[in-house]
């Protein structure tokens, strides 16, 4: 009769390095809106304040509507401009979500 030992067999179903794939992604560049996110500058987990920048979509809608009177439309209208993320703890730029027109 032989004793049969359980044998540890190390799992390999934790792995570390399974994160990868995030973390390259940047949700201030897809997000118009404010995100939770760290800043890579003070390492701090914090809500990006959102200032609209004019960008080069809102200078083709400007081409677009290059009608006299109309032509400074876009720079008036946020929703053209470009949404650059800044962190609100030290104010560093972390992403920008460009405007565009085609959505
Ligand atoms: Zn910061």
């Amino acid at each position: 009769m032989m004793h049969q030992k359980p044998s540890q067999i190390p799992t390999m179903a934790e792995n570390p390095n399974d994160h990868n794939q995030q973390g390259t992604r940047n949700l201030a560049d897809e997000s118009p809106l404010a995100v939770e996110m760290t800043c890579n500058h003070c390492n701090q987990i914090q809500k990006t304040d959102v200032k609209p920048q004019a960008g080069s979509g809102t200078y083709i809608m400007c081409l677009i509507l290059s009608i006299p009177g109309c032509c400074c439309l876009p720079f008036f209208m946020d929703k053209c401009k470009d949404q650059v993320h800044y962190c609100s703890n030290c104010q560093s730029q972390l992403g920008k979500h460009e405007y565009k027109i085609c959505k």
